[in-house]
């Protein structure tokens, strides 16, 4: 499983560096957290990777979520290739996007309907519009930690990419250059987990809040799982203020169950967001509601989103066996069985204080003695540590994620000679860390 070498790695990483800003075209790719050089993939199947040196590497990230079924699913891939047949993109409605459609207001009896974009930023960029639209209200709130996409309004005290410590409650600066505080001025951020919190927000703010986005379970700031009190502060204040409440399920939709979060939590959201698994790699977002919020959209409603290559036909065809696989199979009870198991095996080899972090197969180890639940407790994480933790696994051929504050998520393909590799490599880096 050791590394042979990773210098054609290295070479394209360098020739990448001359074309792409930091040689990648998404920044977590580009391993700035953690050092040294990036992968570069040459494919993929099942739970399994192989980079352009012909490392084979045990797959952790799943393109970071959409590929719950493994790499290069054989349905997955004839559903493509039937597609492609006739034709990459029409600019014309197709009877795909009907059945992709259908396929997900089923799981998600919340929405009588969906609209199709081609990102997860696309997704809540439009829903907030949406919710905007409908309240004609202009304030957001969004949780400290939470990464809904890159769209200007959600750059504010934001995850993944972007995690960084942050003040109180209320208004915030933008996270990244090129936000104008004009913008950031209308998304007001509160902490996630912090019912009494966001109860301060809506009593100044309350009149003014068009929606409340959210992570229902957190992947972006690492898996930071919601308290049940949490949750019901989200619904009864949203009801009670008149906002739309927005569950951003991008990362934890058709993942931590066919319905997502929403099955998952019992929870009532207003409006929501799907993207990654829905589009089974390819590129693909989403967002639904009751009907009298999505006929607000345009052409029928005031609310404009378009989009040339929305419902585009290959990327219906791959989203739709990815939801007919996971309808006909259900993998979630061993998904869970697999991600308890995991999570039972890096407790165990732990030589330091770790909080593993998981909700079906979402995980992350912290590097402190917890609990994590909150943003202020992700980022006491030892970052040092995790950086040895991630090399320690990549020379071992276990590809986790290059971030402390990102999940690892896990496929239908892991199995028992995966689950052995892992905690192989685990219990090796942990005796090297301790
Ligand atoms: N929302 C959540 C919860 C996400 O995790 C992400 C991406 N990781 C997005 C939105 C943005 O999706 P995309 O990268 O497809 O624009």
């Amino acid at each position: 499983m050791s590394v042979v070498s990773d210098s054609r790695s290295q070479a394209l990483f360098e020739r990448a560096q001359r074309v792409i800003p930091g040689g990648v075209n998404s920044p977590v790719r580009a391993f700035k957290a953690v050092g040294g050089t990036p992968r570069f993939i040459a494919k993929a199947q099942g739970a399994w990777m192989w980079d352009v040196d012909g490392n084979e590497l045990l797959d952790y990230i799943g393109s970071w979520g959409p590929m719950i079924l493994g790499h290069a699913h054989p349905r997955v891939v004839e559903a493509i290739r039937q597609a492609l047949t006739d034709g990459t993109s029409f600019g014309a409605p197709t009877e795909r996007e009907i059945e992709l459609a259908e396929l997900i207001l089923a799981a998600y009896p919340c929405c009588d309907q969906v609209r199709f974009v081609s990102s997860g930023t696309e997704a809540t960029m439009s829903a907030l519009r949406l919710a905007r639209g409908v309240t004609g209200r202009d304030y957001i709130v969004k949780f400290r930690g939470n990464y809904h996409g890159h769209a200007d309004g959600l750059l504010v005290q934001a995850g993944s990419g972007l995690l960084s410590a942050g003040g109180g409650s209320g208004k915030s600066a933008p996270s990244s250059a090129g936000v104008p505080p004009a913008f950031a001025e209308l998304t007001l951020v509160a902490d996630y987990n912090d019912p009494a919190g966001l109860e301060r927000l809506f009593a100044e703010w309350g009149d003014s809040i068009a929606a409340v986005i959210f992570e229902p379970v957190v992947g972006n700031a690492g898996v930071l799982v919601p308290t049940p009190e949490f949750l019901a502060s989200l619904h009864t204040l949203t009801r009670k203020h008149g906002a739309l409440l927005i569950a951003d399920e991008v990362m934890t939709g058709f993942r931590l169950a066919l319905g997502g979060a929403v099955e998952r939590l019992g929870l009532e959201p207003d409006l929501v967001c799907w993207g990654k698994i829905i589009g089974g790699g390819m590129p693909v977002g989403a967002y639904g509601g009751k009907a009298e919020y999505m006929r607000q959209v345009a052409p029928l409603g005031p609310v404009y989103q378009a989009g040339t290559l929305s419902g585009n036909p290959i990327a219906m065809a791959a989203g739709i066996e990815t939801l007919r696989i996971l309808s006909e199979e259900r993998p979630y009870d061993q998904l869970e069985r697999y991600g308890a198991r995991l999570e039972a095996g890096i407790q165990e080899a732990a030589t330091l204080p770790v909080t593993v972090n998981r909700v079906g197969s979402m995980v992350t180890v912290f590097f402190h003695a917890g609990p994590v639940a909150t943003y202020a407790e992700a980022v006491q994480s030892d970052t040092e540590a995790f950086k040895h933790f991630f090399h320690g696994l990549l020379e071992r051929g276990v590809y986790w994620p290059p971030s402390q504050f990102e999940a690892a998520f896990f496929s239908t393909a892991h199995g028992e000679v995966e689950l052995e590799q892992t905690l192989a490599a685990v219990g090796e880096v942990f005796k090297a860390l301790g």
